[in-house]
This record gives structure tokens, C-alpha cells and sequence, in this order.
């Protein structure tokens, strides 16, 4: 199968397990959103997708690749930050640019790869902007041209827009809906706020303790929850 599978997968941290077991099929190009109080376990979850917490047990895999002990740079996935992570001192096109000069790509490639990922994003003015010239959103929109310009089978998004207004919020969640429209690429986003799982997901895992809940389309699970605690969280009223 393509797309993203975790089969039994647990993570303790010394003696305390804090993922139980957890079972989750996204398709390709799918954008799955995890959902849940804070605690229950969804950036943990996500990093282990990421390779950034090891796994204690199950597998994960990615395009039918077993992922499960692959260091992190070696799995085709790229994690948007919170737009804070960008480099103040560095320009828009820097900011996007790190990872592949890291990497030692060669010039044009970088340049083709960061002015087409500001093409999509609307940066192409801002590229010789420090961070600190740009709005929150133009801010948050680098932070998600970092990953772009990795080109990863996978996006991964961590409560990215946590730190912005409400308004803000409103805006950049339709930008990320277009975004994904647009690349097609598969994506996973974590979020506490339901609003924001109802409106952006093709399907939605709902965690507890550590414990998936139910996975359904967001309708699905509005309509049919499984058990109370969904039915509080996202359940109708009625
Ligand atoms: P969420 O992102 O849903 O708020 P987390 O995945 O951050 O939840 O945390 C899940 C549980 O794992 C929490 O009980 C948290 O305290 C615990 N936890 C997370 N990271 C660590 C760590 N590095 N060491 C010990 N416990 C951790
Ligand atoms: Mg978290």
C-alpha cells in the first residue's frame, strides 16, 4: 500500500507507555488530521512518523516501506514548525534555501526549487525579506516553504498555527487546504482544536491516552461516534 501505515505501534518513555497500540492507514494524498486533549499522544505519534522519537513497538511504513528504525533525512517526510523556527537573521530565500545548501545542492537547483516553492506560497516578492519585515502569515507560509522545497512524499504539521490570532488561524487553515490541493502530497496535521480537524481532514483520528478512538471522515464521526468521549469531542450535539 501506499501512503503512511502504523501497524501496533507503541512508544514508552522509560516505564510509561504513552501510545497503546495503534493502528492508522492514510492513503496517499490523503490529509489526515489527529485529534485529541493535550497529552494524549498525537505530536508523539507524529515525530515517530517523522523519525525524530524512536519507536518501542509495531512498525511503521511509508509507500510500502518499512520506515520503522530509518533515520529521519532518509524517509522522504518534511515537518512544518510553528513559523518562531525560521532564522531571523536570514532572508525568505535563505530561510527556504537551508536545508538544501546543507545538503550541498547545487546552486541552480536551489534557486529553481525555492523560487518555484515561493511561486506557490505567494513569497515571490518577500524572498530577499528578513522575517521580521513579514506578517505572521507570511511568516507561517516560509516555515511551510521550508518543507516544500524538500519535495517529501509526506508533510507532517505540528499545531502549526497555534501561535496565531484567530483570524489569522482562519486564514492560513485555507491556505494549507489549497496548499494540499495544489502538490497533492500526502499530509498529517496534529491539532487540540476540532474546528480546525472538521474543516481540513479527508479522515480524522481521534486519540485518548494514547488510545486511537475512532478514525472516520469528519462526517462520519460527527454522525456515528463510537463512544462518548468522540461524541463530546466532535460528536452533534443531538
Ligand atoms: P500531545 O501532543 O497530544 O499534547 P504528547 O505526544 O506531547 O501529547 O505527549 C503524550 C504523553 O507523552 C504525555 O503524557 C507527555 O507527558 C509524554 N511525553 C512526551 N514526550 C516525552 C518525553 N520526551 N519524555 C517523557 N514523557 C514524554
Ligand atoms: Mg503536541
Amino acid at each position: 500500500m501506499s501512503g503512511i501505515k502504523l501497524t501496533g505501534v507503541s512508544k514508552s518513555f522509560g516505564a510509561v507507555k504513552v501510545i497503546h497500540d495503534v493502528d492508522i492507514e492514510i492513503e496517499q494524498g490523503e490529509f489526515a488530521v489527529f485529534v485529541g486533549p493535550s497529552g494524549c499522544g498525537k505530536s508523539t505519534l507524529l515525530r515517530m512518523i517523522a523519525g525524530l522519537e524512536e519507536t518501542t513497538g509495531g512498525e511503521i511504513s511509508i509507500d510500502a516501506e518499512d520506515v520503522t528504525h530509518r533515520e529521519a533525512s532518509k524517509r522522504g517526510v518534511a515537518m512544518v514548525f510553528q513559523s518562531y523556527a525560521l532564522y531571523p537573521h536570514l532572508s525568505v530565500f535563505d530561510n527556504m534555501a537551508f536545508s538544501l545548501s546543507i545538503a550541498r545542492r547545487p546552486k541552480a537547483e536551489i534557486e529553481k526549487k525555492v523560487r518555484a516553492a515561493a511561486e506557490i506560497l505567494r513569497l515571490s516578492d518577500y524572498l530577499a525579506h528578513k522575517p521580521s519585515q513579514l506578517s505572521g502569515g507570511q511568516r507561517q507560509r516560509v516555515a511551510i516553504g521550508r518543507a516544500i522545497v524538500r519535495e517529501p512524499r509526506v508533510f507532517l504539521f505540528d499545531e502549526p498555527l497555534s501561535n496565531l490570532d484567530a483570524e489569522l488561524r482562519v486564514k492560513m487553515r485555507m491556505e494549507i487546504a489549497r496548499l494540499h490541493r495544489q502538490i497533492g502530497a500526502t499530509m498529517v496535521y496534529v491539532t487540540h482544536d476540532q474546528v480546525e480537524a472538521m474543516t481540513l481532514a479527508d479522515k480524522i483520528v481521534v486519540l485518548k491516552g494514547g488510545v486511537v478512538q475512532q478514525v472516520g471522515a469528519p462526517l462520519e464521526l460527527y454522525r456515528n461516534p463510537d463512544n462518548m468521549f468522540v461524541a463530546g469531542f466532535i460528536g452533534s450535539p443531538g
